[in-house]
């Protein structure tokens, strides 16, 4: 038994040393750095100003709604109507807007705010990853692990800590330099947003105009992205593992595994880059097929968790 298990041990030290160099790129499609933009509060002046904008330069954005306040719920046919684009993500900003000082408030007011969201977009997998934007300005007396191990029970992500205009990147000329810089140091960069054009903290709908044509200048280097699917990219990437199951001259087959995460709920494609002197290649993906270019010696594809990537050489 010792020497079955040594002998095991060893045939797997020497695959491993042997196996198609595969990693993870950092951002999906192998970009060199990733933007969110999100706007808070479901002001109605988003729906006037801000989404026409986003649609116009095909640029994502996440949208915290406060699913109580009169503000939304008179414009709820809307943004249910809104939501519909592509370019529109909703997500959880709690129900009230008015703080949380013990848990189960905190529990009731993301539970209502998640309902609200389901129920406007019965299309859409449930449960699936929300983006979470804690409310400024209001009592807050959560504990950060806590808000986590709560966030956690519903689905939710917390999205990167809050910075605005004028504050944070003050004219458009500001938020170009910025964007530029994501781009320069492989980073993840965010605006984020109230009133455009109107309404409260307002920006005016020039200076989202500004950025988000900026941001379709660079999409072929930067990641344009809805924060849940940010949080959930991250989240593959950091616990991913990679495993080749066959490697030949011509072949290698592999799939990604992503542990503990659950692929129901974790299910963006990871991006993988093999490193290769072959120029062409042909992959099977479950059942897509896709015909492939090397560049720089590696070729890039997109794979969901638990499905088997086959790779051939054409040439
Ligand atoms: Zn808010």
């Amino acid at each position: 038994m010792r020497t079955l298990l040594g002998l095991t041990v060893a045939v797997c030290a020497a695959m491993a040393a042997s196996a198609a160099d595969v990693s993870v790129c950092k951002f999906p499609d192998g970009k060199s750095g990733a933007f969110l933009l999100a706007f808070d509060d479901g002001c109605p002046s988003q729906l006037a100003h801000a989404i026409p904008v986003l649609e116009k330069y095909r640029v994502p954005g996440t949208f915290y709604p406060i699913t109580e306040a009169g503000h939304f719920k008179a414009r709820k046919a809307d943004w249910i109507k809104a939501a519909k684009s592509p370019y529109v993500t909703l997500g959880n900003h709690t129900s009230t807007h008015r703080g949380v000082t013990t848990p189960d408030e905190l529990d009731k007011q993301l539970a209502d705010a998640n309902a609200v969201l389901k129920e406007m977009q019965p299309e859409l997998p449930w449960p699936r990853l929300i983006s979470f934007a804690v409310p400024g300005g209001v009592p807050w007396k959560i504990e950060p692990a806590e808000l986590k191990a709560k966030l956690d029970a519903q689905h939710l992500v917390e999205r990167p800590k809050f910075q605005t205009p004028p504050w944070f990147c003050k004219t458009v000329a500001d938020a170009e330099a910025y964007i530029d810089r994501c781009i320069a140091t492989k980073q993840m960069g965010h605006i984020d947003f109230h009133g455009i054009g109107g309404d409260w903290l307002s920006n005016p709908t020039e200076y989202l105009e500004g950025v988000a044509k900026k941001l379709d200048s660079v999409r072929d280097r930067l990641w344009l992205a809805p924060a849940e699917d940010w949080n959930k990219y991250t989240a593959e990437q950091a616990v991913a593992q990679v495993k080749v199951e066959k490697e030949t001259a011509n072949e290698v087959a592999l799939t990604v595994s992503l542990g503990a995460l659950d692929p129901a709920i974790y299910d963006f494609p990871l991006t993988l880059e093999l490193k290769t002197d072959w120029k062409r290649v042909r992959l099977e993906a479950g059942c897509a097929v896709s015909e492939l270019a090397a560049q720089d010696g590696k070729v890039k594809f997109s794979v969901p968790a638990g499905v088997k990537a086959v790779l051939k050489k054409l040439d």
